[in-house]
Formats: structure tokens, sequence, C-alpha cells
């Protein structure tokens, strides 16, 4: 496999970052995780705009332009041969002393990987997960912003810790104030009453790409969506209800803390908006 680190395309074995990087030591840096569909990259500007959001959130200086990093994207995927595949962009603070101070760190390590997709199982999608809410909240907007796509994944991991352990696939986070954030890796959506209801990303999300196509698709099929304040209490008694993210795409979720949720069985417009974003992922992207 060919990684792409910092001005060149190596081999995997060589694609190496050191150990006093700050992104290891601290997690300190900002990442993407982007899809490949049948040679084409789905929202990539919008997964580039993002990473130049939380980079500028950290004070982090990105090494490239957006158009270098798109020109480092595709040669990876090309070199990789992909057809079908989950691109990992990473950008590091970079070489540093033990302390924290970002500052003394000079030169920002940028890697991409481009490696085939692991899709999740069949029986997700035509059966709906289970998920329950975790006792770990969505860490405050004014600790570390949700909003940054940062290398610190910590506070998600250990709500996943939490779910799996609890035999459950997936963990819905709850911020300070008892309403829904989001998932461990994934913007929830309930159905209610024929209409979308989401939690603003002020609740403690991340704005996903994959959420904003669905807000699309949900205009363009003239569905009503709102974004609020949610409790546990509203997803109990939801319609249906789905996850979005660049790798699970849209997936139903059946039920919440041993709830089911409508009659148990992915719902309707659920399924409606797993096709009209198949059909989208299918036309749209970047050619590589
Ligand atoms: N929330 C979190 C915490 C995430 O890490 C992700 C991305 N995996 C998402 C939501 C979904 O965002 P996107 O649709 O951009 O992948």
């Amino acid at each position: 496999m060919k990684v792409f680190l910092n001005d060149r395309l190596v081999d995997s074995e060589d694609a190496k970052v050191s150990v006093f990087d700050h992104g290891l030591l601290y997690g300190d840096g900002v990442f993407e995780g982007i899809r490949l569909y049948n040679r084409k990259i789905f929202e990539l500007d919008s997964h580039l705009e993002r990473l130049e959001y939380s980079a500028k959130a950290l004070i982090l200086d990105l090494p490239m332009e957006r158009a270098e990093i798109a020109d480092a994207i595709i040669a990876t995927c090309r070199a990789n041969e992909l057809v079908d595949g989950y691109i990992r962009l990473v950008v590091t603070r970079g070489i540093g002393t033990l302390g924290l101070n970002p500052y003394q760190c000079s030169e920002p390590q940028l890697f991409v990987i481009a490696d085939r997709i692991q899709l999740y199982p069949d029986e997700y999608y035509e059966q709906g997960l289970k998920a329950i809410t975790v006792a770990t909240t969505r860490i405050g907007v004014s600790a570390l912003p949700p909003m940054i796509k940062s290398l610190n994944y910590l506070n998600n991991i250990l709500a996943k810790i939490e779910a799996v352990n609890a035999g459950y696939m997936e963990a819905i986070m709850l911020n300070d104030r008892g309403s829904v954030a989001e998932c461990t890796g994934d913007n929830i959506f309930i159905v209610h009453k024929g209409r979308f209801l989401t939690p603003p990303i002020i609740s403690g999300a991340l704005k996903g790409i994959t959420r904003g196509v669905v807000m699309e698709i949900a205009d363009d099929l003239g569905i009503p969506l709102n974004e609020m304040e949610l409790s546990r209490y509203e997803l109990w008694v939801a319609d249906e209800c789905f996850l979005t993210g660049t790798a699970a795409e849209v997936v139903p979720v059946t039920e919440i803390d041993g709830r089911k949720i409508g009659n148990g069985e992915p719902g309707e417009m659920t399924r409606k908006i797993m096709e009209r974003f198949r059909q989208r992922v299918a036309q749209e992207g970047r050619k590589i």
C-alpha cells in the first residue's frame, strides 16, 4: 500500500511519524474520514473545508493549500488502484518538546491513507441497530468544541466502551444538560409525526457531512426538518430513528434503551433517505 506523507507517496512500511509528534503525545491534530465511491470522492470540498475549520480552531497551520491536499488524496487513491474506499486524512501538530506548548512544534505532518472499505454488515441496514444512551457525556462546547474533528477521541471511546461492554453496537451520548448530542462516530436523527428532528450542533455534535447531505435530501423530498434540543424521552417515543456518518452512511436504529422504535423495524422514511443517499453517492463526487 502507498501512503501520502507530507510531500510524496511512500510505501506503508515507510509511512512513519515521530514518537515526539504532539499528535501522538497529546492528540493534538485534526483529521477527516472521506469516502470513495466508484472512483469518485464524495463531498470532498465539504471535508476539506471542515478540516480547515478544525485546524483554524486549533491554530494549526495546514501545510498545504486545499487544492494540493485534494491532489494528494487523488494521487493516493490512484496509487492504490482503489475503486471504492475509505480515505483517512490526518494533520498532526508535528514534533515538539515534551511540554504541551504547540507553538514549539514547527512542522505539522500531513498524511493520507486510502484503503478498501470494511463495510458494516448488511443486517445493520436491513434490521437496524440497537443503541443505548451511556453515562459518559459528550464533552462540553466550552471544554473542547465537538465541532472540531480533532485527534482526541477519548470522550467518544469511553462511550463506545460502555456500549460494547453492555452488548450494544452504538452509544448515544448526551450533553451535560441531558440533551442528546450524537453517537460516538455518527449524528442522530429521529422521525416524529412526519418530521425529521436532529440535535443542533451546539448540543455537542460534530457538524457531520452526511448529516448535511441528509438535510439536503429531506429538503428535496419536502420533508420538514427541525434542529432542536432533544431529550432521551423524544428518542424513546420516536416513530423512526437513524444515524448518519461517512463510514456508516445512513443506518436505521430500531431499539433505544430497551424501547422499540416505531414497530421495531427500519422505518419507511428512513428507507427513503437511505435510497436517496445511495443515489447521491452513485451520481456525485470528484473523479480520481
Ligand atoms: N460525530 C462524530 C463524533 C464523528 O466522528 C463523525 C464522523 N465519523 C460524525 C459525527 C459523522 O460525521 P460525517 O458525516 O462527516 O462522517
